[in-house]
């Protein structure tokens, strides 16, 4: 069976943990398209011209550890407005969305680019002061210790490059679902996605 969920959203807005939950709850594989750009990211502050450092990704890049880091999230933002990274990272996309058992991919185009005919679309979001109290209390957690302020921009910079470059911009597909998590707890969110996939799943069986 192939079953493809497309999430989608700005930085912080609870993608990652409602992708990893819905892929639980269905039994289905999850990639976390961020990782990619962001791998590619951490290769180019090391020196990598950044189309090689696409061309040449390998599963390892995936589990350096700075991946979470402020610096590399920037530098991941700044190497996905280069149309040639992104057409490198599809088709290694496409071929995890369309692997048998089902799969959840999360990212900003997965719903428009990557997976245009996903059987079920969301596009999480919320506001930049939520998103940005999220991630500053994540990157507390982590021993990093930028300010709120710092971090909303931080946040608010991603969100502008993201949604502006002409290549694959941040947009909600026109048959996505919003999901707003600005006043929701996570399992309030996750019980919103899950009945939002479900309704898909129905309708596909
Ligand atoms: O999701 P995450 O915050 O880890 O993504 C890091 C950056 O990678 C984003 O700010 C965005 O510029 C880029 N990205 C993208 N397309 C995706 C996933 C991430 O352009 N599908």
């Amino acid at each position: 069976m192939i079953f493809t969920v497309a999430i989608d959203g700005p930085a912080a807005a609870g993608k990652g943990t409602i992708s990893k939950a819905v892929a639980a709850h269905f039994g289905f594989a999850h990639l976390d398209t961020g990782l990619l750009y962001r791998a590619v990211g951490a290769k180019v502050l090391n020196g990598q011209d950044p189309l090689d450092a696409a061309e040449t990704l390998t599963a390892r890049d995936l589990e350096a550890t700075n991946l979470r880091t402020p610096d590399v999230a920037q530098a991941a933002s700044k190497v996905a407005v280069v149309k040639e990274v992104r057409a490198a990272l599809v088709a290694f996309q496409r071929s995890f969305a369309a692997r048998s058992g089902g799969a959840v991919l999360d990212g900003r185009d997965i719903g428009t680019v990557i997976c245009p005919t996903a059987h079920a679309k969301l596009f999480v979001t919320a506001s930049a002061q939520t998103r940005a109290t999220r991630r500053h209390a994540e990157l507390q957690a982590s021993g990093i210790s930028d300010s709120f302020e710092q971090v909303l921009a931080d946040v608010k910079a991603r969100d502008e490059r993201d949604t502006n470059r002409a290549e694959a911009p941040m947009i909600a597909a026109a048959d996505a679902v919003t999901l707003d998590t600005s006043g929701l707890s996570i399992d309030e969110a996750v019980a919103q996605a899950i009945a939002i996939i479900e309704r898909s799943r129905s309708s596909a069986l």
